[in-house]
């Protein structure tokens, strides 16, 4: 099973990660899912997700995506996640990937290349998002052991109205599933009761590096005065957002109409 490795790495009595288990089944043409998972953990990174026959196909990327063309991001593809990890966010109290998750970007994506079975095996992937914030054509692809390790893939964005020369991890650092919250608010349980049951670890290895991963977390967060000076750029966010939001929904329109002048074509 796809999952074996996923479960081989954790305790479920003790993680509070979702257990393994397949997705729905999916026909072509159907909605994927994908996402992007800050973690924190013994090293900051981002774990990108694509939903593909019932699980997450996963690539840790030390310094995240780039919607930058220019900057190909270092992608370490890892084990299969269930379908349910996709929304998962919270603290991981012991054991694999301890630390705390944040989710960073969730949406939708959709293949470019025409079989993608075949273009995992080759390792060339062409896809698009509709995430939050990341949008539009991008490729992932292997890099054939230059760097040397056989799991190493590069994650590049493609020339398009989505991509700029826009630091987009440090732009827009934040959860999209509880609105504004940055690791030390995930971490004091201001997210879904669902995913913080446990406890950190206090003792050995695991409390010592929560520890670190505390202080990080605090260190990284803007805090409640910071906070309160950026209602204004709080605004322009939101503004954005909604600019964002009408892009988008402009974008579908244009979609759907290319669509019916396909259908009018045939
Ligand atoms: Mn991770």
């Amino acid at each position: 099973m796809a999952l074996d490795d996923y479960k081989k790495k954790r305790n479920f009595e003790k993680t509070p990660e979702p257990e393994p288990k397949l997705g729905p089944k999916k026909k072509k043409g159907d909605e994927l899912f994908f996402c992007v998972q800050k973690h924190l953990a013994s090293h900051l990174h981002y774990d990108f997700r694509l939903e593909w026959n019932g699980v997450l196909l996963s690539w840790a990327v030390p310094k995240g995506p780039s919607i930058d063309p220019k900057d190909k991001r270092l992608a370490m593809q890892t084990e299969d996640h269930p379908y349910d990890y996709g929304m998962f966010e919270g603290v991981i109290p012991e054991g694999y990937g301890a630390g705390i998750v944040m989710l960073w970007d969730y949406g939708t994506w959709e293949p470019e290349s025409e079989d993608v079975d075949a273009a995992l095996r080759t390792g060339d992937l062409k896809f698009r998002l509709n995430g939050f914030k990341l949008k539009g054509s991008w490729v992932i692809v292997k890099t054939h052991g230059y760097g040397g390790a056989p799991n190493s893939w590069l994650l590049i964005k493609h020339k398009d109205d989505w991509a700029g020369p826009v630091n987009i991890t440090e732009f827009a650092p934040l959860s999209v599933k509880t609105p504004d919250a940055d690791f030390a608010e995930i971490l004091q349980g201001k997210t879904p009761a669902l995913w913080h049951s446990n406890a950190p670890a206090k003792g050995g290895d695991t409390g010592a590096m929560f520890k670190k991963i505390i202080e990080r977390a605090l260190s990284m967060s803007a805090g409640p005065k910071e906070k309160a000076n950026t209602k204004d750029t709080k605004n322009t966010k939101a503004n954005n957002q909604k600019a964002s939001a009408a892009k988008k929904s402009s974008a579908v329109k244009s979609k759907k109409k290319s669509a019916s002048k396909r259908a009018a074509k045939k």
